[in-house]
């Protein structure tokens, strides 16, 4: 099934993000995880790429053990360092394997590795795509506090606008601990003409090693509430993990209440912290989508 179909028939789309394993270890390493998050019954699981071409192919081999445990799949395909026979050889192999939804990324600049000629932005995939005929619902990437890059929060939405006229048919946004940042952005990107479907990003903060990897690479303004827990709990890993749920689980019933299309959960390879997220935010999903 395509995402978009997906989005037509519910109110609230709850999804996962998970990452292939390292290239030494065995595929079958996260089949268990795979399992586990395909039980909790999320309407698809995205997979995601590491920004050089190479990361692309286990992508492929996860979406599809993805697909093999009856849930849709999201691929994540970057560009940066990619040429169009590249990037055309993951698409056929992921159309080979049944896989229907891309995310069409440009991906993390690579210090010292050579950048593409044939894709400079995100839309030039979706153009690319879109152009050779190949029937993908491709997905995009937002940023309610902007993109690091872009000079200011207008422009990056002028270039988002430029991304989904390319075709894009939903959109997945960055991590933001600040609901009030989702609500400015879908307001502003409203007033854009940006109509698609907008899913949250939520990644619970409930490890050390996540807290200091997500606030050095994201960029993402932490609220005090956030800090405060921080604070308190940062060398408590068992009181750290229940009050990063319990944030969490806060953020999305504040989002749904307010009527957010979506919750894209990235649950770092973690089925623990997505079991308890997704029991606790089951009632107001079903209530929602009608049972
Ligand atoms: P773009 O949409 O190209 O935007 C990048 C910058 O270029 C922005 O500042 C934008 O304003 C500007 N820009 C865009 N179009 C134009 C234009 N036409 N003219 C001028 N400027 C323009 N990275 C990975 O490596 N692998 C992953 O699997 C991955 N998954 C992700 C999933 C999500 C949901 C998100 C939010 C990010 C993910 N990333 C991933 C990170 C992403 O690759 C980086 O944030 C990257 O820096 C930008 O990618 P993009 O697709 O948003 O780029």
């Amino acid at each position: 099934m395509q995402i978009s179909d997906i989005f037509k028939q519910k109110r609230a789309v709850f999804s996962f993000e998970i990452f292939p394993p390292k290239p030494t270890a065995e595929i079958a390493a996260v089949q268990g995880t795979i399992e586990e998050l395909s039980a909790l019954s999320p309407d698809y699981i995205s997979v995601t790429c590491s920004a050089g071409g190479s990361g692309n192919s286990r992508t492929a081999e996860i979406a599809a053990l993805v697909q093999s445990c009856g849930v849709e799949p999201l691929a994540h395909v970057t560009c940066i360092n990619s040429d169009k026979a590249a990037v055309s050889a993951t698409l056929d192999k992921l159309a080979g394997l049944g896989i229907r939804n891309v995310l069409a990324l440009r991906g993390d600049r690579i210090a010292g590795a050579k950048e593409s000629e044939d894709f400079r932005h995100a839309s030039d995939l979706v153009k690319f795509i879109r152009a050779s005929g190949r029937d993908f619902d491709i997905a995009g990437a937002c940023y309610p506090e902007g993109h690091p890059e872009s000079p200011d929060l207008l422009t990056d939405i002028r270039n988002l606008k430029i991304k989904v006229d390319a075709g894009v048919t939903h959109l997945n946004t960055q991590l933001f601990y600040d609901n009030e940042d989702f609500y400015r952005f879908r307001d502003s990107i409203a007033l854009a003409g940006i109509e698609v479907p907008v899913q949250a990003g939520i990644m619970p903060l409930v490890k050390k090693s996540h807290i200091d990897r997500t606030i050095s690479l994201s960029g993402a303004k932490i609220p005090a509430k956030i800090s405060r827990m921080i604070a308190r709990f940062y060398e408590k890993p068992d009181a750290l993990m229940e009050a990063g749920i319990a944030y969490a689980v806060d953020q999305i019933v504040d989002l749904l209440s307010a009527g957010a299309q979506g919750i894209h959960l990235y649950v770092m390879n973690n089925p623990y912290v997505a079991r308890r997220i997704a029991e606790s935010i089951k009632p107001i999903l079903a209530e929602l989508n009608g049972g």
